[in-house]
């Protein structure tokens, strides 16, 4: 029989190739495919069955017999996998070929509607696309949720011989994997996200920037865009990936621009926009890499479609990447508007440790602590916002409760210092001072408390960038929800 059995840096990590060897060894047809994205079950192994793919996991090499017999009562058997509630349950368009498809085949991705997007956008003029892109409500799934057709337009208007579509591939984010997954499991669909951009916008040029941490993305990747290239996928437009060097704030727009530019990753002060003067000063379209992924979707099925799903002006879906202390932990695509109490209990399975869950930081290391009394919330930017919180690119990351919440705000402080790029006083000062604040307000001097939010109101105030003005964020849910813990 074939054997699907995933090739994604998840399944790696965790034995896949092994698995893969020996199976072929067993005389058994391998595809190496994608992810679905459930890593409690990798290495997954899933069989063709009448009724659809069924698996087994996660699986080691002497699980194979029973794999290959085909033995469903299996204590490694999960079931078909169309029918596991955790897939089920989800809407994924995204993520739709995840675990389907052998990333490199080009075949399997058109098999699995792939290019119809790409194929709809050369049938329309560039205007269209751009407004085919702002009725969706598509907004950048980096964090800042600002409107992907507002960009796109100011590009396409702007004047200039030479222009650039970039995608901030530097998935930075604790608990965030989506990137990575995208990458290396469905590069065809970035590519052709990036395609229809450049279309949309007039851009001859493409760079994805990916992290240095994630170098099978870029092989991979690479790859993929040789195989278009080789198809007439880029005709008129020159793709490439370039790989950071380790840092966070290269996930800041202008500072990726710096490093894309070969310079030390330094925000730039704006005005100029970089749709208008961005990357060697030429107009440039930036957005998240799961931005320009759903762009596809978009132009395929047609804006309407996209819109559909969401709440208000969250529009579309968001793969939250689920990470930290869970039974389940995995990718989950829904529309905006599913809330953290159903991801951590109804996909999640509760804490893996057994305990209560205690927080959840959501939206990366510059993100929120969210407590309980807030699981209820709707995930949407706007009523994120409503509770000082953030989405940022979807990932959570939980804590049960033996979390010590002032350390992890001391680690916010300690981590903004690190990573503080220097080009601003209150970042680069602040969040030094912010470290030394907290040691003494937890050596038991409670006046530093009132220090500690002076500080973090002038971050937030003064900051050039969000890696100063929001790394208050955790330090002040933290101090907010769980006073308990600064008052040893
Ligand atoms: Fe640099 Fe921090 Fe200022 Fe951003 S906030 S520009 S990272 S010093």
């Amino acid at each position: 029989p074939r054997l699907y059995i995933p090739e994604d840096s998840g399944a790696l990590a965790v034995g896949a190739d092994d698995v893969a060897e020996v199976a072929a060894a067993h005389g058994a047809e391998v595809w190496r495919t994608s992810s679905r994205g459930l890593f409690w079950l990798e290495p997954l192994i899933e069989v063709d069955t009448p009724e659809g793919r069924f698996g087994w996991g996660p699986c080691t090499a002497a699980d194979l017999p029973a794999v290959l017999a085909g033995d469903r009562s299996h204590p490694k058997a999960v079931g078909l996998l169309a029918e596991l509630p955790y897939l089920k349950n989800q809407q994924r368009l995204t993520f739709a070929r995840a675990g389907l498809t052998r990333p490199l085949s080009l075949a399997d991705y058109e098999a699995h509607g792939g290019g119809a997007g790409l194929r709809a956008a050369r049938a329309m003029t560039p205007e269209a696309i751009v407004q085919a892109v702002t009725d969706s409500g598509l907004r950048g799934r980096g964090g800042a949720a600002f409107p992907a057709g507002i960009k796109w337009r100011t590009v396409a208007q702007t004047p200039g011989e030479l222009k650039y579509v970039v995608c901030n591939g530097d998935e930075g984010d604790s608990g965030t994997y989506a990137d990575r997954m995208l990458l290396e499991g469905d590069p065809f669909l970035l590519i052709e996200g990036m395609a229809i951009a450049a279309r949309a916008v007039g851009a001859a040029r493409g760079y994805v920037y990916a992290r240095s941490e994630y170098p099978r993305s870029v092989e991979v990747f690479g790859r993929a865009i040789e195989v278009a290239r080789a198809a007439g996928w880029l005709d008129g437009f020159d793709l490439e990936v370039r790989m950071g060097a380790g840092s966070y704030v290269c996930g800041e727009e202008t500072a990726m621009l710096e490093s894309l530019e070969g310079r030390r990753g330094v925000v730039r002060a704006k005005p100029p926009l970089p749709a208008i003067a961005g990357l060697f000063g030429r107009p440039t379209v930036i957005n998240n890499l799961l931005t320009l992924a759903a762009v596809p979707t978009i132009l395929a099925e047609g804006p309407a479609f996209y819109r559909d799903f969401g709440v208000g002006r969250s529009t579309g879906t968001m793969p939250f990447q689920l990470a930290g202390n869970l039974r389940f932990a995995g990718l989950v695509e829904r529309a905006f508007g599913v809330t953290l109490r159903e991801l951590l209990f109804d996909y999640g399975g509760g804490s893996a440790s057994g305990r209560p869950i205690k927080a959840v930081q959501v939206g990366g290391p510059l993100g929120s602590y969210v407590p309980e009394a807030q699981w209820d919330v709707p995930l949407a930017y706007e009523s994120y916002a409503a509770i000082g919180a953030v989405l940022g690119h979807g990932g959570l990351v939980v804590h049960d409760d033996r979390a010590d919440m002032a350390r992890l705000a001391r680690y916010a402080m300690a981590f903004c210092a690190q990573e503080s790029c220097g080009k601003c006083t209150p970042c680069r000062i602040g969040s030094t001072r912010g470290v030394e604040v907290i040691d003494k307000f937890l050596a038991g001097d409670a006046r530093q408390e009132e220090l500690l939010r002076d500080l973090c109101d002038t971050m937030v105030h003064g900051s050039l960038c969000a890696m100063g003005s929001m790394t208050p964020l955790p330090v002040l849910s933290a101090l907010n929800h769980y006073p308990g813990d600064f008052r040893r």
